[in-house]
């Protein structure tokens, strides 16, 4: 009996050393989800997702791109999300959305473009709503222009930005799902002063660095993944006055302070998605 556990004792051992450790892992290399139930684990800059979902490349109201990447996986509650802003897009006559980066099949760093994207809740949608305007459109869908909704001084919006690109937002802004939406400032400013009704959804609209050329989704953590870290609440209302301002004396909202990446320790419950 005693070297029976002797014998298992020491297998675990092995096997415990042979997993490569979580943190100096290439999360990259796995181009497939593990076969288990959707899970997302950690933060969306420090997680992964067990039982991802690919985004289908092309669907109603909207068309995957940078497809060499092989960034369209997610929660499955993402991937419902992303088809039915493009279902509702398309109803309202808003046009074709391009979708960028999700994350990649069972999530983790991503080698370059973002530190979250990290476990499965976040996706970039693209400004552009007509991809017949690209002159580049190759087969992968890469490397295509995408043009900013600011003007050259950065000061506004330009001549592209119409009120479909408003229209979008809030059609994703009042997804359940849906935690908050990073957009460039100057669009967050837009909005505040165009924005005419039921102006609830501006809560979730925040101000972030770049977003001029896309938006950023992320979702909230879902009910079924209780190793989620949730982020820190909204603060209450449209956050159209002072918080907003800030951005426009302090921080130029193009350029992103440069921040050297803490060093993160994945959470141990990305373990067995190494090995799955
Ligand atoms: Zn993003």
């Amino acid at each position: 009996m005693l070297k029976k556990y002797t014998i298992q004792l020491f297998a675990t051992i092995i096997l415990v050393m042979m997993t490569p450790s979580v943190n100096a892992v290439n999360w990259s290399k796995f181009t497939t989800p593990t076969n288990t139930k959707p899970y997302t684990i950690g933060k969306t800059n420090n997680g992964c997702i067990s039982g991802a979902k690919a985004l289908p490349l092309e669907g109603d109201g909207y068309l995957v791109v940078h497809l060499e990447r092989g960034r369209h996986y997610g929660h499955p509650l993402l991937i419902q999300t992303l088809q039915q802003l493009g279902i509702q897009a398309q109803q309202q006559q808003i046009g074709i959305f391009q979708i960028g980066d999700l994350g990649q099949a069972r999530g983790g760093s991503l080698p370059f473009g973002h530190r979250s994207h990290q476990s499965g809740l976040d996706a970039d949608v693209w400004f552009n709503l007509k991809p017949e305007s690209y002159t580049n459109l190759n087969k992968q869908r890469s490397n295509l222009q995408q043009p900013s909704m600011l003007t050259r001084n950065k000061k506004g919006l330009n001549s592209l930005w119409t009120d479909q690109h408003r229209q979008l937002l809030k059609l994703a802004a009042n997804i359940p799902e849906v935690d908050r939406i990073f957009v460039n400032p100057r669009i967050k400013q837009d909005l505040c002063k165009t924005v005419t009704g039921n102006r609830q959804w501006l809560q979730k609209i925040r101000p972030w660095y770049h977003h001029d050329d896309h938006f950023h989704i992320r979702l909230h953590c879902p009910q079924s993944s209780p190793d989620c870290i949730k982020q820190a609440p909204l603060p209450a209302g449209e956050s159209c006055n002072a918080s907003l301002a800030w951005w426009f004396v302090k921080h130029p909202p193009t350029v992103a302070k440069k921040t050297k990446p803490k060093k993160r320790y994945m959470p141990s419950a990305c373990k067995p998605l190494l090995t799955n």
